[in-house]
């Protein structure tokens, strides 16, 4: 499609320091999720504007590395500055590309400055370690290289703290960078480029190509990227850890969820509650760290059931925008009519269903994409509301006689992102950390996201791969270890040595 409107922006690419506003063949478009309406297009990249963006990314890499890691971290500093500047600015597009709330958008920037704020730190984390005199006039250190070009592929439910797990820490640790963001939400990676060129980043060294399954192919077969960081569902996922390894490259890559919370019956029930309904029907359950399945335990159920559907029923729904609101639209027309697919499939499968979303609509909204919070009780496992990840506001209580049946559950499900278990006794706390099998656990906290300097991850199908994002696992994942030994000539020389060679 050529013939665009001339009303609708068109969201280019960040390529060598330039916005290229591509005259190419291929466009999306960005809709405004709670008006139902596009509010922009997308380009979406060819092969050869991706190749582009690696080869700019591969000129600036020699100069970038070899700039002092201080220096790279002054750079950040202002890139910081930039960031605190410019949040409501980020906010906005999220609210408007996404649909979440102003105040929940302003959260999720928060949390991705935060990564920047550690990987100002850089100078001390690529630190080395030095062993004097490991044999006679011999001395040894570790230090940590820079990858070269490194890729980053990422969802439209964070779309501006999920690209910040990433670029900041690669950049920091001096490699250079292509972003794919998602083609529902590209705008805020737009801003990224400006303000880190602002901060005076080196043109080259931050890329952004926007597009869909072809610049992602693109640059999983593109021999001079490195490594790529994926986060999305887990079908991808696996498509992107198994084809990025086999063309060579590192690949963390973290995919869906399906986050369960244990309520123990002697658990705060207010705040069982409070928590339940922050964690499933904020950000209308778009999260990967959203809790979709409350495991009630014993007489837990009923209490938290009766609450639970009071409070559901009262969500404030609306555009993001407005005063007060708890709960925006979800991101598409498709996503909607999947999640009220599955709500059907709970009914028709025998949950019962306690507040039913479907059908939601908000005055002055009436072609957004909304549904209402919703609540099933009675959830048993070969449900496909219990299987699949809905990613919408739906939660699913499950009924269980005791602690040891849920961990049995937990441990069985696919997926191992994110975990709660609420109770007041500790040692009941302490046995289900030693025993849950899930990347990420809280204890009456029901979304346990890990802060910048420790590091985000999953297990099972929730992530492929080796190392979790961000924190001291980003700094390994973005480096190679390089081991050195050196002697000087003026020390004695043993000689010749035929056997492999070993302290005396
Ligand atoms: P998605 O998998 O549809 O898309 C993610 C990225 O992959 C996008 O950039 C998209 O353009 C690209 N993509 C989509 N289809 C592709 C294909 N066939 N081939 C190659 N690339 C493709 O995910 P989404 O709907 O944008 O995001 C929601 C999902 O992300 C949920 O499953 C959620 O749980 C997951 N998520 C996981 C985490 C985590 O940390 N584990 C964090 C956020 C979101």
């Amino acid at each position: 499609m050529n013939q665009l409107e001339l009303s609708c922006p068109v969201i280019g690419h960040f390529i060598g320091g330039k916005v290229v506003d591509t005259a190419g063949e291929r466009y999306a478009d960005v809709f405004n999720p709670a008006l139902g309406e596009p509010c922009a297009k997308v380009t979406l990249a060819s092969v050869d504007e991706v190749n582009a963006a690696v080869f700019a990314a591969q000129a600036a890499f020699p100069a970038w590395a070899a700039t002092p890691p201080l220096a790279r971290s002054r750079i950040l500093f202002k890139y910081l500055q930039l960031c605190q500047q410019h949040t409501d600015e980020f906010a906005a597009m999220i609210t408007r590309e996404h649909g979440k709330t102003f105040s929940d958008a302003q959260g999720e920037v928060a949390r991705g400055i935060e990564i920047v704020e550690f990987a100002c730190g850089i100078p001390q984390l690529l630190k080395g370690e030095f062993t004097d005199q490991i044999a006679r006039g011999i001395d040894a250190w570790s230090m940590r290289q820079p990858l070269g070009v490194v890729a980053g592929i990422t969802p439209f439910n964070f779309p501006v703290m999920v690209p910040m797990w990433m670029f900041p820490v690669a950049i920091a640790c001096g490699n250079t960078f292509v972003l794919k963001p998602s083609e529902r939400d590209p705008s805020p990676s737009m801003l990224h480029a400006r303000l880190l060129k602002e901060a005076g980043l080196p043109d080259g060294v931050f890329n952004v190509v926007q597009g869909d399954k072809v610049a992602v192919d693109a640059l999983l077969d593109n021999r001079d990227v490195q490594a790529i960081s994926f986060v999305g569902s887990t079908p991808i996922a696996e498509y992107i850890y198994a084809r990025g390894s086999a063309n060579g490259k590192r690949v963390q890559a973290l995919g869906g969820a399906k986050n369960h919370m244990v309520v123990m019956p002697d658990a705060d029930m207010d705040m069982a509650v409070d928590a339940l309904i922050g964690a499933a029907y904020g950000s209308a359950g778009e999260r990967c760290m959203a809790i979709s399945v409350a495991v009630a335990i014993g007489d837990a159920g009923d209490k938290l059931v009766a609450t639970l559907a009071e409070r559901t029923a009262k969500l404030k729904i609306g555009e993001g925008m407005g005063a007060g609101m708890e709960m925006g639209p979800v991101v598409t027309q498709a996503a909607r009519q999947r999640i009220e697919r599955l709500i059907g499939e709970g009914v028709e499968q025998g949950a019962t269903l306690v507040v039913d979303g479907r059908g939601h609509k908000v005055e002055g909204y009436e072609n957004g994409f909304f549904v209402g919070g919703t609540l099933f009780d009675h959830v048993t496992p070969e449900m496909s509301i219990y299987q699949e990840e809905i990613f919408g506001p739906v939660l699913c209580v499950v009924r269980l006689p005791d602690v040891g049946s849920a961990v049995e559950l937990i441990n069985a499900n696919e997926y191992g992102n994110g975990v709660a278990v609420f109770t007041r006794d500790g040692g009941v706390a302490r046995e289900f950390v030693r025993q849950i099998q899930v990347g990420m656990v809280g204890v009456n906290v029901p979304l346990p996201v890990p802060m910048a300097f420790n590091s985000f991850g999953g297990w099972k199908r929730s992530m492929f791969g080796d190392h979790h994002a961000y924190g001291p696992e980003g700094v390994r994942f973005y480096t190679r270890h390089k081991a050195v030994m050196q002697r000087w000539p003026n020390t004695a020389s043993s000689g010749v040595e035929f056997a492999f060679p070993q302290m005396k």
